[in-house]
């Protein structure tokens, strides 16, 4: 029996105490909804402390974390310059409400690694990024309508709450009640890599599409890969048509090297979404891009976007210390090659694995076509397209 095993009593009498607690007051028993573990069975975890890869959950037992809190720990759990960083921010306060130094630093951080985004603003997740990206994009070219991609999902703003990925996919919604549906009219939804579909809605909604805005490697159905020019097709349609292309990196940001995967991919998006990885596992997100464009938000322009929190000490400290290591020269080198180690452990077991873990719905199966190790895509089994 391997040392990991030898840990793990399974016994889960206090996680399970705990749990029936978290259902009395929280909806649920949890803050978001994938963490209730519906969709894939097994109860759902209580973890009360991290160290590197491994998670410790209430009862004591020691798990190895493939999730890496959806790719947000890709330096591990309580890494040590993380949690210093964020203790001596913590005594000299977390909150001023002003703008700080540090800001600037992981600005400069970020936008030396991603030279095409020259102005970014920081929120405090995803959601705000993608749903501020879309308003910038509709206050700039205005025009109302976007175009997204069936199985990417960005976020719950009303707007990407529409045959979404990730979350929504698994729990089978595929429309949330409460979007207006005037506004869910202005999402115009197309299969992922289908350039000739995008081609067609942007005939059929001649010079009233503000933006595509789309994941550059489908990361919420599994994973699917851009095809050979669907990304660059993309962005070729957008400047055709005047409108703007948002390619939205909240998981593929700093995830496969240090930057943006647009740049393995070769192209440069008018604007890009950030978050996960670039706050260290505090909430911290942007969006960013092109000064001409970024200078249309406020203060400098007029369209708002504002938050009480966003920038805050406490989550730049997390983010810079977190960025700094991953400029190391080979740590995505190291990260691949454990990534590729564990494939092919993973290919191995896979047929039994998908059988055992996933008996009930087949299309999570795909899942396994990504293998997460500290925060690395690799890819296995068949390629698929779309959703
Ligand atoms: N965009 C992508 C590609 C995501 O995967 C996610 C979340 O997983 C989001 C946006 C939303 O980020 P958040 O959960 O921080 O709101």
């Amino acid at each position: 029996m391997s040392t990991a095993q030898s840990r793990v009593k399974r016994e889960r009498k206090r996680s399970r105490e705990i749990f029936e607690r978290a259902e009395k007051v929280l909806v649920g028993g949890v803050n978001s909804p994938v963490r209730a573990f519906r969709s894939v069975g097994g109860e759902p975890l209580i973890i009360e402390r991290g160290s590197g890869q491994h998670l410790y959950d209430a009862d004591g037992n020691e798990l190895l974390d493939f999730v890496c809190s959806w790719g947000a720990m890709i330096v591990g759990h309580a890494n040590p310059a993380i949690s210093e960083a964020i203790a001596d921010q913590a005594r000299r306060g977390t909150s001023f409400g002003v703008t700080t130094e540090l800001e600037v630093e992981l600005a400069t951080f970020i936008t030396r690694a991603i030279p095409f985004i020259e102005k970014i603003r920081f929120v405090s997740s995803g959601t705000e990024a993608t749903m501020s990206a879309v308003r910038l994009a509709r206050g700039v070219t205005k025009r109302d309508f976007i175009v997204k991609f069936e199985g990417c999902y960005h976020g719950h703003a009303d707007s990407f709450l529409s045959q979404a990925g990730s979350g929504l996919a698994t729990l089978g919604i595929a429309e949330c009640p409460g979007v207006p549906a005037a506004l869910a009219a202005l999402t115009l939804n197309v299969a992922y890599n289908d350039l000739h579909a995008v081609e067609r809605v942007f005939l059929q909604h001649k010079d009233k599409i503000a933006a595509i805005i789309v994941e550059p490697i489908a990361a919420n159905m599994g994973v699917v890969p851009p095809q050979t020019g669907f990304l660059k097709g993309l962005h070729e349609i957008t400047k055709k048509n005047g409108a703007l292309l948002i390619v939205d990196e909240v998981i593929t940001g700093f995830r496969l090297h240090n930057g943006s995967v647009q740049e393995l991919l070769g192209i440069e998006a008018d604007l890009t979404t950030l978050g996960k990885i670039i706050g260290g596992g505090v909430p911290v997100a942007a969006y960013g891009g092109r000064a001409e464009l970024m200078d249309h938000v406020a203060p400098l322009g007029p369209v708002y976007q504002a938050g009480t929190l966003a920038g805050n000490p406490l989550a730049m400290r997390a983010g810079i210390a977190a960025l700094k290591q991953l400029e190391k020269p080979g740590l995505y080198e190291e990260m691949t090659q454990l990534a590729g180690k564990k494939l092919r452990g993973c290919q191995a077991l896979r047929h039994q694995a998908i059988r055992q873990i996933f008996p009930r719905n087949a299309r999570s199966g795909r899942i396994f076509g990504a293998v997460t190790v500290r925060g690395c895509f690799c890819f296995c089994g068949p390629h698929l397209p779309g959703y």
